[in-house]
């Protein structure tokens, strides 16, 4: 493949903006080179600059859960941009997609919206803790809850004593309100309760973790911090960023039969424009402003294309009965079909998958928190990805991103998609 005009537009990029990219991953560092410039993408395919087709696993880190350009997404926007692009009024459309999204989502009443995963997660926990009246969050490490400032800790000396920031700019006050466990260990999140009496506002969590691959919750985990937050008077917030409306309508609250006391969105909800929510029960929604004491805003809020997009997407997912069962069978294919030509090749690997969400970990160890996605191997990862890009197959450029599967993608695609792992697996 040749990549001479993404690699002439990335330089470019890079005089006028930090590294190049609007957002850091994108920019290949975990994996070198340059990255690929994407000029239009359709279904299952992206073509970049250089007139490229790749098989596209990222579809925008999970939004385009039914392809690229899905004709009932791009027409309601097209439509709506005719009428005005914002208002910073009440509009109809807002109501449409909140009475759809609360018919779809158990254990919610009402849904705020705001215009990103990032806003969604960081107001949520500022709910909990005017709610509760507490300061404290627990967060799991290597669970993402976007950039917000409480939530870019990591482990201090040991995964029982205060947060430190891992950026610069995370004040000590902030990273001291944030105490991090180790997922899947609900020893960890119970000897961390102990040791805060009376101060833990709420538990963060990707209820299947996506941002160190994939790493679905073991038997009990999600259960198990639910009892434990009705022990201690804790809400548990779910970060559905990710699993929201992709894992089951319901996303992972309906899948694991767990309820949340707070669920966050973004991705699918907005249809690929800029959109996250929050959701809860009316008594804790109830505490937001203008009806209650918590203060929440967004002057571009419930935009009328963002919203028309995420209720045309929510609409085709309600209505396609089917949708949720064929992702999974299409995402089971390619976990066999991988697996196979890796064992063939002999590349010692674990796959992670629930529904449509997979990961491949260079290393033979069960995956199950941070720690051990860690110790996957970065070089041979490296050398796939590149392989697999040069084979037009599109991974996402960092070994701790999950794959998302998409409806667009044909089995013609997830044969094409394995033929290229068993080809690269013999470089590797
Ligand atoms: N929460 C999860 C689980 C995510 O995966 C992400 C982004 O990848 C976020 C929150 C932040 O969302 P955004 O990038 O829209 O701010």
């Amino acid at each position: 493949m040749i990549y001479k005009r993404s690699s002439a537009l990335f330089a470019e990029a890079e005089k006028v903006i930090p590294g190049g990219v609007n957002s850091p991953v994108r920019a290949f560092k975990g994996v070198g080179g340059t990255p690929i410039f994407v000029k239009e993408a359709k279904g299952a395919y992206l073509y970049d600059e250089d007139g490229n087709r790749l098989v596209d696993y990222i579809n925008s880190w999970g939004p385009m859960i039914l392809g690229h350009a899905f004709e009932p997404v791009v027409k309601a926007v097209v439509e709506k941009a005719k009428k005005g692009t914002s208002f910073g009024m009440p509009t109809e459309i807002e109501t449409q997609i909140a009475e759809l999204a609360v018919s779809m989502v158990p254990n919610i009443d009402k849904i705020r919206f705001v215009n990103s995963g990032t806003e969604a997660c960081m107001s949520a926990v500022r709910l909990a803790r005017g709610y509760t009246g507490k300061d404290k969050i627990i967060k799991f490490a290597g669970c993402y809850h976007g950039h917000s400032d409480s939530f870019l800790i990591q482990a201090g000396s040991g995964l029982s004593t205060f947060g430190v920031p891992n950026s610069p700019g995370v004040t000590k006050g902030t990273a001291q309100d944030t105490l991090l466990a180790r997922y899947n260990d609900l020893d960890n999140v119970r000897a961390l309760i102990e040791a805060n009496k009376n101060e833990i506002a709420c538990i963060i969590i990707e209820p299947v973790a996506g941002n160190m691959g994939c790493i679905p919750p073991v038997e009990g985990f999600l259960q198990g911090l639910r009892d434990l937050c009705d022990a201690h008077n804790i809400l548990l917030v779910f970060d559905e960023v990710m699993t929201g409306f992709r894992l089951a309508k319901g996303g992972a609250q309906e899948l694991f039969n767990i309820n949340a006391d707070i669920v966050c969105f973004g991705k699918v909800i907005g249809g690929g424009l800029p959109v996250g929510a929050f959701a809860a029960r009316n008594e804790i929604m109830n505490y937001l402003a203008p009806l209650g004491p918590v203060y929440q805003a967004g002057t571009l809020s419930g935009n009328p294309l963002a919203m028309a997009a995420g209720l045309a997407m929510l609409t085709e997912l309600n209505v396609d009965a089917e949708v949720f069962k064929r992702l999974e069978e299409k995402t089971a294919y390619l976990h066999l079909g991988i697996a196979k030509v890796l064992n063939e090749n002999k590349i010692l690997h674990t796959i992670n998958r629930t529904g449509s969400m997979i990961s491949v970990h260079f290393d033979g160890a069960t995956v199950i928190d941070f720690d051990t996605a860690a110790k996957g191997n970065n070089e041979t990862f490296k050398t796939f990805f590149h392989g697999m890009l040069n084979a037009g197959v599109y991974i996402a450029p960092s070994a701790f991103e999950t794959w998302f599967i998409t409806d667009a993608l044909s089995y013609e695609d997830l044969d094409f998609t394995i033929a290229a792992v068993n080809a690269v697996a013999k470089t590797l």
